[in-house]
């Protein structure tokens, strides 16, 4: 029977970054994907992606087909469309994606570095035995089931987390993600008869009454493609994504004659990363621990952070021995105090949002209550104030629409708070239980205040 150092589970961004940077390092390593070799790397996604991501990650930058579109910055659009900031910054400047090519280049690139793949393998389970995990359970294209033995599971099987949602109780790794922390997205890749009129800039739509909870967006591609969407908060009663695409956004002249060349719903996690990402023998990264930004849905760069973290912990563990919870433990510390910290402040900022109404958005961006400056500093996860402008002050004269005012800045308090509980992230297991309870208190708290 095949045992490998390292099995991965699922050829996405974060669990081909993890492959690739174990297989470099020396160890026997196994990837395993639903999909055929060819058909890894499609995913529905928006394709957007930071530049700085490959700097941080030292990636070769996308190139040749790789590569749709470069983008200088994102337009921001009020629910009335009377309002439009355009956020630009070093921070902002990125690539639109040929997905499927990055992704295989991904692939390719772990493969490369020596990891083996099981393509068209379906995976089932983990195997756990006296509460450690050996490995997993899969069926191939034939239907036949196989124990693939390895020691430590990289569990990278995106949002749908097929081991994740089988582990035990006991290891202290939640299991379920709640329903309004996930946005329900349908998205097309459009050809247009006439090219958009900066097709340097990713559009965003923020509106209560078309994407509740969420936004839709129109994200250049090359020549006259574009990735159109619409992603919707999973309230209760939330409308049907691909219905409220085609009832009020493709009814725009932009789209007129235009013809689909891609189409496909999917979902994103929109919240703080899993409180444990670690048990006995498994680690947790991208979709699969919701490590996405919980304010646009960017979620490949910081998979492949995860990735990343969770290959370089897991060499180390194996260098001294086996990979216990305890050996595996600061993956959860470096993740979770840095790209973590940003993400919990970015789901209050998230709540803030869901909770205004399109008038209150209409009002809060043309009175610049939320300036281009505080939306790039939110959205790097920054620490952020809200400086009230000139223009704003003089609206509040009338104590007009104090309430925002009021909600903006109880936000900016509650970002930071949250931020700080997530860089205080314990050291140990021995400190998880305690950091939980602070950790849901306060998420109670920002609740209460912002839903208000
Ligand atoms: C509509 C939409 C728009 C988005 N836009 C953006 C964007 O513009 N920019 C951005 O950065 N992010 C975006 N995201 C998020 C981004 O796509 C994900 O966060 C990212 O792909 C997560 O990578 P991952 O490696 O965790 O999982 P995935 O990329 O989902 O990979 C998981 C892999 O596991 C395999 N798998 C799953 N289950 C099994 C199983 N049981 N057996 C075998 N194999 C299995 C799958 O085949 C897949 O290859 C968007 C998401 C959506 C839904």
């Amino acid at each position: 029977m095949n045992h490998f150092d390292m099995i991965v589970a699922g050829a996405g961004t974060g669990g081909c970054i993890a492959a690739k940077t174990a297989a470099e390092a020396g160890l026997k390593v196994c990837i395993v994907d639903a999909k055929k070799k060819e058909a890894i790397g499609k995913k529905i996604c928006g394709d957007a992606i930071g530049q700085h991501h490959f700097h941080n990650l030292g990636l070769k930058e996308p190139f040749n087909n790789e590569l749709e579109r470069t983008m200088e910055g994102i337009e921001i659009y009020s629910p009335d469309k009377q309002t439009r900031y355009v956020v630009k910054g070093e921070k902002l400047y990125g690539f639109i994606l040929n997905r499927h090519a990055f992704g295989q280049r991904l692939l390719k690139e772990a493969i490369d570095a020596g990891a083996v793949l099981h393509d068209s393998t379906h995976i089932l389970e983990p195997i756990v035995e006296h509460g450690f995990t050996h490995g997993i359970i899969t069926k191939n294209y034939n239907g036949s089931k196989n124990d693939l033995r390895g020691s430590v599971v990289v569990e990278a099987t995106g949002f749908f987390a097929s081991i994740r949602k089988k582990l035990q109780p006991d290891m202290a790794i939640d299991a379920r993600v709640e329903n309004k922390d996930v946005e329900a997205c349908y998205r097309e890749i459009r050809h247009l008869k006439q090219p958009l009129d900066d097709p340097t800039l990713c559009q965003i739509y923020l509106t209560q009454k078309i994407s509740p909870g969420g936004y839709y967006w129109i994200f250049p591609e090359g020549g006259n493609k574009v990735n159109v969407g619409l992603g919707v908060a999973m309230i209760e009663g939330f409308p049907n994504p691909k219905e409220q695409l085609y009832k009020e956004v493709l009814t725009d002249p932009v789209f007129h004659d235009s013809s689909i060349i891609e189409k496909g719903a999917w979902f994103v996690p929109t919240r703080r990363p899993l409180d444990n990402m670690v048990g006995n023998g498994i680690m947790i990264v991208g979709d699969a621990a919701c490590q996405v930004n919980p304010i646009h849905g960017g979620g490949m760069g910081p998979s492949m952070i995860g990735g990343k973290l969770a290959a370089d912990t897991a060499i180390e563990a194996l260098e001294k021995g086996e990979a216990t919870q305890g050996q595996l433990w600061s993956y959860n510390v470096k993740y979770v105090r840095d790209y973590g910290a940003k993400q919990a402040g970015l789901e209050v900022f998230r709540i803030l949002l869901q909770h205004m109404d399109d008038e209150a958005l209409n009002y809060g961006m043309q009175y610049r209550l939320l300036t281009e400056e505080d939306v790039l500093k939110a959205s790097m996860g920054g620490n952020t104030y809200f400086s009230i402008t000139e223009k704003a002050r003089r609206a509040f004269k009338g104590i007009r629409r104090f309430s925002i005012l009021l909600k903006l800045r109880a936000a900016a308090k509650l970002m930071r708070e949250i931020r700080a509980q997530y860089k205080r992230y314990p050291t140990t297991l021995k400190g998880l239980e305690k950091w939980r309870i602070e950790t849901r208190s306060l998420m109670k708290k920002i609740t209460e205040k912002l839903e208000k």
